[in-house]
């Protein structure tokens, strides 16, 4: 059974001695979990890697971790990776683009170094993922950090045709990357065989439930041996994905990444909705900088690289702005943040993806240019101010485009005691909105590819994920 609440954090081993600890900057294992909100529900659980040298992971994996230019394991990597090379079973719930992957795929790595399965009966890891594009990308990371430890990977997906595929699978392969459909039309031509299967992931098993796939799921599980070890990594924690979990993983250990009621928003936060039309929108955001104090760190969001070019362009002579997104090399973000930071650039202007997992204190203000893809992250945009303990500011101009979120961005503002302007109950009652609640609703998200507003780089954003 899988408990739903955490229950508290059962650390196996001191966090003193734990070398990786100290190569991560000498962190306490209790300090490293708050900073990066890690909440964890089982027994005898093993501290979080704090840097990538602490893994114990084989030297050619490091390096590729390395020529990545990944500076330390996300905060997912490093507290599941040492429960999964333990061999027990994990629920990971943590937001997209929080590194999951690499979370379940560099210990899936290790598996198949010490398993002597013969590829060509099968494959030994299999990763069930709900779309095409994510199968895609989950296969190129494999490819890219499997390289030199010679692993092979194939994508089992639909609206394709199977031929290659069937080619693939008789060629000898060890991970298979399969959504659920495609898999069991393979199963049921009896073109593939998971007898050896002995690392199964469910990925984004929320999405996957949402579009119906769990007859399937099920189906395929029925064909993986028992003796198995199975990672669930999850988005969010409703009821039908706890039940699957209850199903199909045994005594797991579950980790939390982040705020577990993301939907409440911090009441420290006034929050302002400003009803604008686009061309409004830049006036109205020089006379918010001009109306705080200079030297304010104030964030700006927006929704496409080319606009916070743009807007960081604009403001940069009167107000110190920056820009940071997807486009950039790491040396230049690694500039632009130090610069923020440290306040010589006190205006930063972001895409969601760039400024994800920053952890920047003092933040006053944040400026929502555009109005993000749904209201999770709206709340997670807006919880960058506000920070302990100190009040925050944020600004959100809302436009007619931004309508389904109305009613949505109704319900948030209301939870944290905060004025609704009428315009925008004006909107939601013109039809605007539930999305949330009817979730990866119609907006044409889940088989979406990466639209143009996408910030490359990562993988599809939650609901709307042109992102
Ligand atoms: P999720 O599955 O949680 O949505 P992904 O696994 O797709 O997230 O990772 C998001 C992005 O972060 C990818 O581009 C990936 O290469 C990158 N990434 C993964 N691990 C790290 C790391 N340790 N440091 C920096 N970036 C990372
Ligand atoms: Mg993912």
């Amino acid at each position: 059974n899988v408990p739903n609440g955490i229950l508290g954090v059962g650390y196996g081993g001191s966090s003193r001695g734990h070398g990786g600890l100290d190569a991560g900057g000498g962190l306490s294992t209790e300090s490293y979990c708050r900073r990066h909100e890690i909440t964890i529900v089982g027994d005898n659980v093993p501290p979080p890697y704090t840097s990538f040298e602490s893994t114990g992971f084989p030297s050619e994996i490091l390096r590729e971790v390395q020529s990545a230019g990944f500076p330390s394991p996300t905060p997912i990597q490093a507290q599941s990776w040492p429960i999964a090379l333990q061999g027990r079973d994990i629920v990971a719930i943590a937001k997209t683009g929080s590194g999951k992957t690499l979370g379940y795929l560099l210990p899936g790595f290790i598996h198949l170094k010490r398993s002597r399965n013969n590829p060509q009966l099968g494959p030994t890891v299999l990763v069930l993922s709900p779309t095409r594009e994510l199968a895609t990308q989950i296969q190129a990371e494999a490819v890219k950090f499997g390289k030199s430890s010679r692993i092979s990977c194939t994508c089992l997906y639909g609206g394709a045709p199977k031929g290659p595929q069937l080619r693939d699978i008789d060629r000898g392969i060890d991970i298979v990357v399969a959504t659920p459909g495609r898999l069991n039309d393979i199963l049921e031509m009896r073109r593939i065989s998971l007898q050896q299967v002995a690392y199964l992931v469910l990925d984004e098993a929320d999405r996957m439930l949402d579009m119906g796939f769990e007859p399937q799921i099920r189906k395929i599980v029925k064909e993986v041996p028992a003796r198995r070890q199975t990672l669930m990594f999850t988005a969010t924690w409703p009821k039908e994905v706890r039940k699957i979990a209850a199903d199909l993983l045994v005594n797991p250990v579950q980790v939390n990444i982040g705020n577990v009621d993301e939907l409440v928003a911090n009441k420290a936060i006034t929050q302002h909705i400003e009803v604008l039309a686009p061309m409004e929108k830049h006036r109205r955001l020089e006379q918010i900088l001009r109306s705080e104090d200079a030297g304010s760190k104030i964030i700006i969001f927006c929704s496409t690289k080319k606009m916070c070019d743009q807007l960081a362009r604009n403001l940069t002579r009167q107000f110190g702005a920056a820009a940071i997104h997807g486009d950039k090399s790491q040396g230049e973000r690694d500039h632009v943040l130090n610069q923020f930071r440290t306040g010589k650039s006190p205006v930063l202007v972001a895409t969601d993806v760039a400024a994800r997992g920053l952890d920047i204190k003092d933040i006053r203000v944040v400026v929502n240019y555009d109005f993000p893809t749904g209201v999770e992250d709206y709340v997670h945009r807006i919880g960058r101010t506000g920070r302990a303990g100190a009040t925050g500011l944020a600004y959100t101009f809302f436009g007619d485009q931004d309508t389904k979120h109305a009613s949505d961005l109704i319900k948030v503002l209301e939870g944290a005691n905060q004025r609704v302007p009428p315009e925008l109950r004006d909107m939601a009652s013109r039809g605007g909105g539930m999305n949330r609640f009817r979730r990866w609703g119609s907006s044409g998200g889940r088989d979406g590819g990466r639209g143009g507003r996408s910030d490359s780089g990562y993988g599809g954003g939650r609901g709307g994920w042109g992102f």
